[in-house]
């Protein structure tokens, strides 16, 4: 019996510890940049001055710290950038991060947010890569006021096309996302609502965040999670859905049909900070704890000097331990990150 017991201690003790920050929260999720290069210009996210600005790792350096988060307990991993779907070797990284398991042993939650553009012919080859889901990014259902926000003519059609390859292809859900902007594109609320009835897509509405290279954000710009309800209701009754996770960031509706779903996503108004499970690589390999860090965490520093997994996992979790509680938008003194969100990875 004493035998028995000892080994099940010893494989409790060799068991790792999740990771976990100091505030309690487990980190469950991760995100990774591949590339900070972007096909669109988005008046609310770039200048359309800057390209690239930080480097690109190579995809086996993406895969082995993949490892070593999934084995301190990740179980979710999202790919995104920049665009995502620029980056060479993308494919190959989604067939070995498939061959990852969670410490369960289960199979990672694979995603990827994209803005579409180049998705019609990579969503097959996605989806046969082992790719779970999709995300795409799409601000307007105006094929013109669209291509006034991407500054890319024709990209209406393109994205519409790439989300139906998605469907198609199987990846499941399809999610759109629509950030949104006040005096560019907050008419699009009820639009963006028969969109997700007659295309089958969760559409997810996003306040507009101080993320941006430039410096367009106000209180004034965001439209706030109330004013997109109304919106909705004005179009016919809304449902309330439960949530799917307790760190689920979207508060979910339907219509009385129950065809069609939409969530709205709040981190302006409605902020969820203390259900945070996310923590995010660079392009560039740099650890970042929150989208509003001050300062990022040199992950690749460690590789470069030669650091074992062991040390790269040490590493990560003194980071991880001090991420931040919360953010402070709209705060006295707010100060706007380190980096714009298509530097960090959104
Ligand atoms: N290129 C990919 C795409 O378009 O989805 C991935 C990167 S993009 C930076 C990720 C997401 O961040 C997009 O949905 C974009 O709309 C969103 N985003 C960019 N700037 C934002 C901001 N200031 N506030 C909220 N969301 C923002």
């Amino acid at each position: 019996m004493a035998a028995v017991l000892d080994s099940i201690q010893s494989a409790v003790i060799a068991r790792p510890e999740r990771l976990r920050d100091k505030h309690g929260r487990a980190i469950t999720d991760l995100r990774i940049s591949i590339t900070d290069r972007c096909n669109y210009k988005c008046v609310y996210c770039r200048t359309g001055n800057e390209g690239a600005v930080y480097a690109e790792l190579p995809i086996g350096d993406y895969l082995r710290i993949a490892g070593v988060f999934a084995g301190l307990g990740i179980e979710k991993i999202r790919l995104t950038g920049g665009e995502p779907l620029l980056r060479r070797g993308l494919l190959e990284l989604v067939r070995e991060l498939r061959r990852l398991r969670t410490l369960d042993g289960a199979e990672l939650d694979l995603a990827l947010t994209t803005n579409g553009h180049l998705l019609e012919e990579m969503a097959a080859p996605l989806r046969d890569a082992g790719l779970s889901r999709i995300t795409v990014s799409m601000d307007a259902v105006d094929a013109e006021k669209f291509a006034r926000i991407t500054r890319v003519p024709g990209s209406y059609e393109k994205v519409l096309r790439g989300i139906r390859a998605a469907k198609a292809a199987g990846l499941s859900p399809v999610k759109v996302n629509c950030v949104l902007l006040r005096g560019f594109n907050e008419d699009q609320i009820v639009p963006f609502a028969q969109f997700s009835r007659e295309e089958g897509v969760i559409v997810r509405f996003i306040e507009f965040m101080p993320l941006e290279e430039d410096r367009l954000w106000t209180p004034e710009s965001v439209v706030a999670l109330k004013e997109i309800v109304e919106a909705l209701a004005s179009y016919r009754p809304l449902v309330r859905m439960a949530p799917n996770a307790a760190s689920e960031t979207a508060v979910r509706y339907t219509f009385d049909d129950g065809v069609g779903e939409m969530g709205i996503i709040a981190p302006v108004t409605q902020a969820f900070c203390g259900h945070c499970s996310r923590v995010r690589l660079t392009s560039d390999g740099k650890i970042r704890t929150c989208l509003f860090s001050q300062s990022d965490h040199d992950l690749y520093g460690v590789m470069e000097r030669g650091g074992s997994d062991a040390e790269l996992a040490a590493f990560i979790r003194r980071t991880v331990e001090q991420k931040e509680a919360r953010h402070h938008i709209g705060e006295p003194g707010f100060l706007k990150p380190s980096r714009s969100m298509v530097h960090i990875g959104g």
